[in-house]
This record gives C-alpha cells, structure tokens and sequence, in this order.
C-alpha cells in the first residue's frame, strides 16, 4: 500500500504552541468554575496536545449573564453598525495575518491537511467575516403601505443572547457561519466548541478582541454536549440557539429549547448525498469530482457524496477508474507537504468507520481497494472503495463519517431521483452530466438543500446551505443566513393627516 509508510513516519513536530486553554468568558480567559480541563488528543497519534478548561452548567451561566450583559446594556447592538463592521474587518484582517499559525493550530488539533486549512478553511473564514461585515450596515426593514391612516414600517432587530453549537470536522469555518452573521446582525454570542477541537477557535477569538471586540459580546466555552452543551440549550435567558453536529444531537437540541423557553432553533445536521454520474460523462472528469466529493476532509463532511450512483452505460470504466484514483490518494502526516488525507479526528469515529466497512463486506457489496487502518497508530484509514452496493445496505443508509466511497449503478433518470430522494436525509447532491435538460430535471426533482451541477463543495459566503428533511432546519450564509439572527418589529403610527 503505497500511501501506509507515510503515516508510519515519526509525526511532524507541529511549528506553533498552546497558547489559550481555558474559557473565553467576558473578555478574558479563565479556568472552569469546577476548575476542571479535559484532553485534546492529537488525531495522528492519539497523544494529549493540551489540557483545556472544561465549561459546565455554572459556566454557561456566566456567560450568559456576560452576553446578556453586552447586548442589554451594550455597547455591541448600540454600537453604530460601522463600527462593528470595522471590527470585523479588523478580524479578518489580523486572522489573515496569522493564517500559517492558526492553520497550524487547526492541523495539529484536527488532523485535517495543513494545506487544506492554510489555503482553504483559513481563506473562507476571512472571506465570510469580510462578508458579513458588509451587511452590517445593509440590514433595514421595509415602509408598508398598509390599508389605514397610518405609517407602517419595520425594523429588523437583533434576536439578542445566541448560543452556538458547533462539530468538529471545520471548527473555524463553523466558527464564521455561526459568530459572522450572528455578530453582523447585533446579537451577542456563546460559542460551544466541540470537545475534540476546541482550540482554534481561542485563539482567533483572542485576536477579535484584539481587534476591538468589548467584552462579553463573544464568549467561548470549550466543553461536553450533554453537559455545557445541554446547559446552553436549556438556558431561559438565551434567545436562539444554532448548532450543527448529528440528526440525533439536533434532536436533543430541539427538545430542550422546546422544554424550556421556546428559543427558536436552527439546525444544520446529517446527509446521505448523492452524487450522479449521467451516461454522457467525460468518465475521467466524473471520477475525480465525485473522488473529492466524498474523500475531500478524510470524508468527515456533512454533505459528502456518499451515495455514488453512476449510469449502467459508464459504470465499469467509472470503477475502474474510481478505484486507480483511491489507491493513488496521498494518505500521511498533515503536516507534510502534498498530502490529501489525515488522520479520522477520533478513536469513535475511527472504530464507527471500520465498523460500516466490515458491515458493508457482509451484506455483500464488493470491496475494491482499501478497508483497514494504515498504521498502528493513530486513526489513518485507507481510502475505501464499495462497488455492487445496493439500496438497502446500511452502507448505503448511515451516515458513514470517513474515506469510503459506495457505488451503486442506475439506467433510468426516473429511477435515480426515486433512489436520490429514498433517504432520511435531504442535505445535498452532485449532478455530473453535459446534458441541459438532465440537469435541470434533477436539480428540480432532488429534495435537497445544495444542488451542485459539474462542482461539489462550492461554499461561498454567499450561497445558502441547509437541509431539507432530517438534514435541518433553515439556511446559513448569504443573505438567508441574516434571518435567524434577526426579529422583525411591525411600527405602526396614526396619520394626523393621512392624506399626506
Ligand atoms: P454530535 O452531534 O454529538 O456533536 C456535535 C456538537 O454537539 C458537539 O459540540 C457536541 O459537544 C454537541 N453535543 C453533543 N450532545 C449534545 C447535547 N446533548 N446537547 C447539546 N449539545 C450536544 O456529533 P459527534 O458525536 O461529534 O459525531 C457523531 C456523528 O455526527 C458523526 O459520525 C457524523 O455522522 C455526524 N456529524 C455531522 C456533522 C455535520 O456537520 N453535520 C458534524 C459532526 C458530526
């Protein structure tokens, strides 16, 4: 296996240190009112990188009460909303200034591809801040012209204390589809960190205070999901709470915002996205788009092309062709230059793949390359290829989370859509075909949030992203993404003299 030596390599010494490992609260970084910390674990080897403060039921409230406190009394929605662009500006300007560190930092907690976050993650998290600063001072309502002597306008008001939930497949661009707009719109914010990554998001939080940020507009708690996590969505003084993560968390989420004070909730969750491969492919094209589709980010995206259907009519050279592409994936150290795949994050995501590959082994499919570990150390995963796989399949069914790639062959359109759409899920799909009219007939037909015609994985700030069925609820980024940080307040004001 040409890729394993990489891995087995003594790990790369990572160029950055731990500087910020405690809670974010009110402007400074203090340690947990339990005075507990819990590890964060280098995916590479499974070693402790740092012992970081553990946030808690006690210290959600105080950051509640410091948010609470910053939006209340201000000065953040007082503030002039160009003076909060400036800040955020200011942010994306010294985050772009220390990119190679904060990429570093991402690397080592992550185990995504140096390179990967350096020119990727990195850039469009300045690129979204960049974004939403810009509305800052575009956000209005409207004047109504309401049958009655009256003046009728809106305003469009921030929703007020937010708390944020966030996974650890992108910790910072999770970071910036959350706080960008939330902040742009006015509110103040507690940001949940997921217990695997919870570094970088210190560390970029320390230099937006730096860039003029007050205190207690950004709180930052590392911790748990039952614990600091339930406490967040539990809270009667938060006003709305975003999260992105599993199907089943969101629905925890839900619940506790519903048993408690009704906070409207958005919820960004799993996918089983299709990736289709129309019988008019240029077969080499397809192979590579639909390859980065499911094994860009070690596989750990929600909207992964994860269910590869592919035309009868170019199937088996697609496979052929998939399965080269997959042997020659540059699996390594995330450190080391030209490599396509780190580590998986954990040992439970890690185990969960391996056991989908030999669950999808004894239900039949046909493993073509790959379906061990690489290594023994750490959590490295050969790329993984499933031909014959059928509907029915749980391979077919779950939400898989790593570097395998299932495929499964089509003849008719009709058919495709009716498969594409058999899934609990409705996050995303790939369409790959030259044809106008396939094109249309399926980004229409397909129940999904994001349909990605010739492309896959285009997140531009602008573009909205969300689910459709048990993939969530509302949209993130662009213009939509404004509307669940944002009430609107109808004024309504007698006419004197309503002829004027
Ligand atoms: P998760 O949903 O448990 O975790 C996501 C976030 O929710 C984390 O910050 C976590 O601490 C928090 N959380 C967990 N339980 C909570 C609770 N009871 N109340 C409030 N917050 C809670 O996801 P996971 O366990 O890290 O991963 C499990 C699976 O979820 C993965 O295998 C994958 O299929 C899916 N996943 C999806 C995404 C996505 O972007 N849609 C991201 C990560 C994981």
């Amino acid at each position: 296996y040409s890729t394993a030596t990489a891995a087995l390599e003594e790990p790369i010494k990572p160029p950055v240190s731990i500087q910020y490992d405690k809670l974010l609260i009110n402007g400074r970084f203090v340690d947990a009112a339990s005075g507990k910390t819990f590890p964060t674990l280098d995916p590479r080897t499974g070693e402790v990188i740092a012992h970081v403060a553990e946030g808690d039921a006690e210290d959600i409230n105080r950051a509640v009460a410091a948010a609470r406190k910053a939006f209340d009394e201000g000065p953040w929605p007082k503030m002039t909303a160009y003076e909060r662009q400036k800040i955020m500006l200011r942010f994306a300007d010294l985050v772009e200034k220390h990119n190679d560190e904060i990429a570093a930092l991402e690397t080592w907690d992550s185990g995504k591809p140096y390179e990967q976050c350096a020119n990727i993650e990195i850039p469009m998290f300045v690129r979204l801040f960049r974004y939403y600063a810009g509305w800052t001072d575009k956000i209005h309502g409207l004047t109504i012209p309401g049958d009655g002597p009256h003046h009728v306008q809106t305003l469009h008001e921030p929703i007020g204390v937010v708390g944020q939930i966030i996974p650890w497949n992108f910790p910072l661009v999770m970071y910036a589809w959350k706080v960008g707009p939330a902040l742009a719109c006015g509110n103040t914010v507690i940001l949940k960190t997921a217990e695997q990554t919870p570094l970088s998001a210190l560390l970029v939080s320390k230099l937006f205070h730096e860039a003029g940020l007050p205190d207690g507009v950004l709180n930052i708690v590392p911790g748990f999901g039952p614990t600091a996590g339930g406490a967040l969505c539990r809270h009667m003084d938060v006003d709305k709470i975003a999260f992105t993560g599993s199907t089943e968390t969101g629905k925890i989420v839900l619940e506790l915002s519903a048993k408690s004070n009704l906070k409207p909730v958005t919820l960004e969750l799993g996918g089983k996205s299709p990736f289709i491969v129309c019988e008019d492919a240029d077969v080499d094209k397809a192979v590579e788009l639909a390859h980065f589709a499911l094994f860009f980010n070690q596989g750990q995206c929600c909207c992964a092309g994860s269910r590869t259907f592919v035309h009868e009519k170019v199937y088996d050279e697609f496979l052929e062709k998939a399965k080269a592409r997959a042997l020659k994936r540059i699996v390594g150290d995330p450190f080391k230059s030209g490599i396509e795949q780190g580590p998986q994050i954990d040992t439970e995501q890690f185990e969960k793949i391996l056991k989908y590959i030999r669950s999808g082994q004894e239900s039949g499919a046909t493993l073509e390359t790959g379906g061990n570990r690489i290594g023994t150390k750490g959590y490295y995963v050969q790329p993984t290829v499933f031909s014959n796989v059928k509907d029915d399949m749980l391979i077919a069914k779950d939400e898989i989370f790593g570097p395998v790639q299932t495929v499964l062959k089509f003849n008719e359109l009709d058919d495709v859509i009716r498969r594409a759409n058999n899934s609990q899920y409705g996050l995303a799909a790939g369409v790959f075909t030259q044809n106008l009219d396939t094109a249309n007939t399926l980004s229409r037909a397909l129940r999904v949030g994001t349909v990605w015609i010739n492309c896959f994985d285009t997140f531009d700030a602008t573009i909205p992203f969300g689910g459709y069925k048990m993939s969530g609820i509302g949209r993130e980024k662009g213009e939509y993404g404004l509307k669940n940080y944002l009430q609107v307040k109808a004024v309504v004001t007698a006419l004197k003299n309503p002829a004027w």
